[in-house]
This record gives structure tokens, sequence and C-alpha cells, in this order.
């Protein structure tokens, strides 16, 4: 045997030796033992949905991601021993084997598989809010009971699990991502948004959503936001040119335009929320229901709550669901309502006429409102209608180049959200 085989060879008897000596009788038993950690995790912040009064209301944080880590053994390069999503009551189980006798901690974050996630800000680096609970000499099971997200970080989880309503809203043919595109993007929230842009919320093609710090308890402005994601996604990644937009009104006359983006986004909180309502952060909030009776609405398809009515009847009724506008989405950017309707729903073999055409009629939004020509157009203030609502609107979707992160955070949980609950 050379030198360099034997030195080799007592590499190897030593490295035997110690792999023996860590099993030793005794410890064995207790080391294998599967320990786990139980609980459920909600947030607590202002319902403006329940109106006015905003209640402090708990709930469960719906399919956020978790991971388990032991401080004796913090795994390999930070993977944790494991990692999974609530369940849609919000429960966890983290288990893992070999470390029982441990100090271990449980890492909340405020992200859902790889597919939405809010963060505090916006850098190089996807950096979702996250916050851990440590156990200490944990054995057997232990129910950590109800894991509440600290005060100052419940209006993220909230967002988060305001996400679930539309994730649990999107097409079959979706598969496990937004869309049926190959490049699975994810929904990145930032939360609250740091001032600017009229101070109020907002969607940038920049592939972000920005939330002001009370929006977040309003479900209706966060899927209005997301509902802009979605159609920007779905649109592989383009948007339209869109005029006259900032600010604009649910009730009033915008531009086609602008009516078509903005009511596609007020129809999708609609839809996923199961209403015929808009819900602003103080609570206050108003039914969208309207025909041409209506008082203090301005007519036309340049009008985006008659966009968006029309959109959610057209879903509840002769589409059967929304598939077949997203598939639209999919080939074409539309330009406007108009382009929508009478152009692109045959393609999808959608209808034009019977049912769908009277609810387009019944919403005036088969014809141009005096303002409905494509592009600005100056609005005589004195002669208009009143806004709904207050008078901090949403300035509009923000068109600016797509963000490239430099470094991704790993996100340890890639198995998909768990699906809706039975109703
Ligand atoms: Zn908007």
């Amino acid at each position: 045997m050379t030198r360099i085989g034997r030195i080799w060879r007592a590499t190897f008897v030593v490295a035997m030796a110690l792999t023996t000596v860590s099993v030793w009788p005794g410890s064995a038993y207790a080391r294998q033992e599967t320990i786990c950690l139980t609980g459920t995790l909600t947030y607590t912040r202002p319902d403006a949905e329940a109106g006015t009064a905003l209640p402090m209301v708990t709930s469960p944080a719906r399919n956020a991601n978790w991971a388990l880590y032991g401080t004796a053994h913090p795994g390999f390069f930070d993977r944790p021993l494991a990692a999974d999503l609530t369940d849609r009551d919000g429960k966890f189980t983290a288990c893992a084997d070999g470390v029982a006798g441990s100090d271990l901690y449980l890492s909340f974050i405020a992200e859902s598989s790889a597919l939405w996630q809010v963060l505090p800000q916006r850098g190089d680096t996807e950096q979702p809010y996250a916050f851990t609970v440590p156990a200490k000499t944990v054995t057997g099971t232990r129910d950590l009971g109800t894991v509440a997200v600290p005060d100052e970080m419940a209006g993220a989880w909230k967002v988060l699990d305001t996400l679930n309503l539309l994730w649990w809203k999107r097409p079959a043919a979706a598969g496990d991502c937004w869309t049926p595109q190959t490049r699975c993007t994810g929904i990145s929230v930032i939360w609250p948004s740091p001032g600017g842009r009229n101070g109020n919320s907002y969607f940038t093609t920049a592939g972000f959503i920005y939330l002001t710090e009370d929006d977040a308890n309003t479900r209706h402005v966060t899927l209005h936001e997301a509902g802009h994601n979605l159609q920007w996604l779905w649109q592989h990644e383009q948007w339209p040119d869109v005029s006259n937009c900032n600010p604009h009104y649910i009730n009033l006359a915008s531009s086609p335009s602008c009516a078509f983006t903005e009511g596609f986004a007020d129809a999708v909180a609609m839809y996923a929320l199961d209403d015929y309502r808009f819900v602003w952060s103080s609570g206050f909030s108003a039914n969208l229901e309207n025909d041409a009776a209506t008082r203090n609405w301005d007519i036309g398809d340049s009008v985006e709550g008659r966009v968006a009515t029309s959109l959610v009847d057209l879903w509840h009724g002769p589409d059967q669901g929304w598939d077949g506008t997203l598939a639209i989405f999919g080939k074409t950017v539309p330009d406007n309502f108009h382009d929508y309707f009478y152009n692109d729903r045959p393609t999808e073999n959608l209808s034009t006429t019977g049912q769908a055409a009277t609810i387009i009629h019944n919403h005036t939004a088969d014809q141009s409102s005096p303002n409905g020509a494509a592009g600005p157009q100056p609005i005589d203030e004195s002669a208009r209608n009143k806004p709904l609502g207050p008078p901090d609107n949403d300035p509009g979707v923000k068109v600016e180049p797509r963000h490239q992160w430099k470094s991704a955070h790993r996100h340890w949980t890639l198995r998909p959200p768990h699906p809706r609950p039975a109703p």
C-alpha cells in the first residue's frame, strides 16, 4: 500500500468511527422521535368591509408559508427542517425527525408558496415580512395554540390572506400559476406604500402593487389592485395606452381606455368577493348596481362602474365565469370596452347578442358617453356628477419598466396553495 493509500484508509476508518459513535445506545430512540409544533396563525386588523366603525377582526391567515428551524441543527445553508403552508383554517403542523429535545423556532413568512408575497419595500432582493416564534426543548407534539401576527405586520398577512380570494377564482387552465403562461410570475405587494402617487394605492407595470397602510383594511382595494396585476400577467406583461385616468371615479366618465382597465379591476374585486360593492379604507361603501336611471352616474362605456357591472353580469350570466375574458387577455390587449365586447369576445365564442347585449345596454355600456372619445378630454367640472367615495381616488396604473430582481429570496415552500374550502 502506498503512503497516500494508507492516509486515505486511516481517514476512512476515523470517519466510520465517528459515524458509529454519534449513534450511541440510549439517545438513539429519542433522537429519532418525530417532534411537531402545531397551532393556528391569525392576524387582527380593522375590517373596512364591516362598515365605518372599522371593527378589529381576528381572522386565520390561510395559505401562509412557514419554515421550521433548529438552533442546534440550523440546517444546511439555512435550509429549514420542514416548510409548508398554513391550511384553509390557518392551521400549521410543523414536524421534524431527529431533533427531539432541541430548541426550535418557527418562521412565518408573508408569502404563499412562490405565488404571492408582501414586502416592506422594493429592493434588489425579495424580502417578505417574516417573524419567528421560539420553542425550547421540544419533545413530542407541542401545541402553540393561536400564534398572532405582530400588530405592526398584521396588515401584510391580511393582504396575503385576501389574495387567496383571487387565487381561488383563477381558471382551471391556469393550473398551479396565475396564468397558463410558461413563466409562472408571482404577485408582489409592497405595504405600506411609501407615499407619492397622490398618496394612493396603485399597480405599476414594474410588477408591484403599492398599497397604503389603511388600504390593507379593505379587501376590495387589495383585490382591485390585484386585478390590475392579473390583467397585466395575462396580457404577457403588456398594458394598453390609457388616457385621462388620474384621477378617475367609479361613477364618472374618464376615457374608454381608463374605464375599461379600471372597470375590470373593480369587477375583479366584486367577483372575488361575490358582491356589487366598492369599499374604501374608511369603511364607506357604495353599491355599484346601476341602470340608465341611476342618479349621479354618467352614461356610457367611458364610466368604469358601467364597465365593471357589465363584466360581472356577463361572468355571472351568459359567460358562465370569467375564463373567456381572461383567455382574451392571453391573446390580445383590448383598447377599451367597445373593443373587448364587439371585436374580442367573438374570438372566444362569447356572445355579443341576446342576454349579453341586454346586460350592457342596461348598464349603458353599449354607447359612448359625451366624453367617450379616446384621448384626454376637457371635462367641465361644474357640470359633472359628484364622485362616489372619497376624493383621494386611485390615480390609475403606473407604466414603467419591469423590475429585475438581482437576487431571489429562497421560497422554501413550493407546493401549490390549498384549494378553496367547500361552501
Ligand atoms: Zn385601479
